[in-house]
């Protein structure tokens, strides 16, 4: 028999509608490639008996015609969507070992529709991070190696890492600044953020609630679609949730391109990136073209002060959401002499050092006294960069950049560094500050073998027009390399 775990998730579903293999075959297959990878750290809790249970109910539901959009599908979950009765730690030492009674309104839809879950995945610790070396569990790496271990980006490097190893037929991830699309991009995975509002926040642990939305990292543009539209929809119990349709959206890729208008962004040509990059993106623009689209100059002037107010806005919501980790309600407790003092022990103790330096970011700009300067500007600028976007709207359709400015990098390279890690998010934050959908597919292989990606943003709620420009790139692209399996 193939190698089951060589499937997309789209071949994985017609194979078990047409009765070529159960649901419990695949996700046996699986167990046994991510009992293969430990070295790869990619999990932090395991659920195999239970994706073996839920695969057998999924096929006896098969057997009288119940099919969901996943029907029996082993996937893995970001550790940072709450899972009924499985712990749920966000990558922290301070929730210890929270079980939530709860299940996250996207994990939900996903079970309603089938999905087999393997296990929780590793991630940044409260998906601050671009690596994935601020987890308390330890880095992830990349199933891409060149001599010594890289880093498969992060906040999602879990979940990328597992997808690019082919332990899972998907994964959950979410993106506060880049945390799909960069792993995404680190890892040669297909990496969507739909827009703000499309996947519901409940019961997703909370870093900054305006810029935070979840999304699938797939192997390729069909099966982001296919997740996508099992993660989205409306949800009463999430403010922000948009009450919209939820399209087809696997159902887009593939179609024709002609006549859409690609935008250039001269402001995403930035000092010091790779030759290599640049010259992927303009083989990107060379295919676009190639496929019947229009190619446009654009401009988004107030790029370059997209990071710093994205430095601003993510800590300041990530201080006041992380307040609710006292030691009283989750998780870990030092204790301490009186009240305050154990307040102080378990968040000393309990948060690693890249959260705390959000804390005190956070909580600065949002002091009384520098509150106008720091906060009330970030702001501002971030209304500027929505209206660069609203004014590129007006001449194209679409946005095509690089994913990020390097290609992975290796473990402790840049982890003391925290300016260096911020910069990797250089061509993302801007859709989160906007709240545009971005996708990264990938696109070519730097010299050293390594994946990089290219980025499609889109207009407000258009998905449709990102999934089918990602697929005339992935087309065009025609990547295939995978990572050699060094780990087994
Ligand atoms: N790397 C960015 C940060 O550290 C983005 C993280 C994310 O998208 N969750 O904040």
């Amino acid at each position: 028999m193939t190698d089951l775990t060589k499937l997309t998730l789209s071949g994985a579903l017609d194979g078990m509608a047409a009765g070529e293999f159960s649901s419990a075959e695949l996700t046996q297959a699986h167990i046994e490639a991510c009992v293969k990878a430990a070295k790869l750290n990619a999990f932090i809790t395991d659920t195999h008996e239970l994706a073996l249970e839920q695969a057998k109910a999924s096929d006896a539901r098969r057997v009288k015609g119940e099919v969901g959009l996943l029907e029996g599908a082993p996937l893995a979950i970001k550790d940072l969507f709450c899972t009924e009765g499985v712990k749920t730690c966000a990558g922290s030492k301070i929730l210890g070992d929270f079980t939530p009674t709860y299940e996250s309104s996207v994990t939900a839809n996903m079970k309603a529709d089938g999905m087999v879950m393997l296990g929780k995945l590793n991630l940044d610790e409260f998906a601050m991070g671009s690596s994935n070396e601020t987890s308390a569990y330890g880095p992830v790496i990349n199933p891409w190696r060149k001599g010594e271990d890289l880093v498969p980006g992060g906040s999602s490097g879990g979940s990328a890492a597992a997808v690019a190893a082919d332990l899972c037929l998907g994964a959950t991830a979410t993106d506060t600044g880049g945390s799909i699309r960069q792993p995404a991009s680190f890892t040669g995975t297909v990496g969507i953020k739909p827009t703000y509002g499309r996947c519901s926040r409940w019961g997703t642990v909370a870093f900054a609630s305006s810029l935070d939305q979840a999304g699938p990292i797939a192997k390729t543009v069909k099966d982001a679609a296919i997740l996508l539209e099992s993660m989205s929809g409306y949800d009463a119990k999430d403010s922000t949730s948009l009450n919209v349709d939820v399209p087809k959206w696997s159902e887009s890729c593939g179609k024709s391109v002609k006549g859409l208008r690609i935008g250039i962004p001269k402001e995403y040509t930035i000092e010091g990136m790779p030759a290599e990059i640049q010259a992927l993106w303009d083989k990107g623009m060379a295919w676009m073209k190639d496929a019947g689209a229009e190619i446009v100059p654009i401009t988004l002037p107030h790029t370059k002060y997209a990071l710093p107010a994205y430095y601003v806005v993510a800590p300041a919501e990530a201080s006041s959401n992380l307040a609710r980790y006292d030691g009283m309600r989750y998780g870990l407790r030092v204790d301490g002499s009186d009240l305050n003092d154990t307040y102080e022990r378990t968040r000393t103790e309990g948060f690693g050092a890249e959260v705390r330096r959000r804390i005190m970011i956070g909580t600065y700009v949002l002091s009384a006294g520098y509150y106008d300067a720091y906060y009330l500007r970030a702001q501002k600028v971030r209304s500027r960069i929505v209206e660069d976007f609203e004014t590129a709207w007006q001449s194209c359709d679409a946005i095509l950049t690089p994913t990020a400015p390097s290609a992975p990098f290796a473990v402790g390279r840049k982890v003391n560094d925290p300016v260096k890690m911020y910069l990797n998010d250089i061509f993302t934050v801007t859709t989160n500050l906007a709240g545009l959908p971005g996708i990264s597919v990938p696109a070519g292989l730097d010299k050293d073998g390594l994946p990089l990606g290219l980025q499609i943003i889109g207009r407000a709620l258009d998905e449709d027009t990102v999934f089918k420009a990602a697929s005339a790139l992935e087309q065009a692209a025609g990547f295939t390399a995978k990572p050699e399996m060094w780990w087994v």
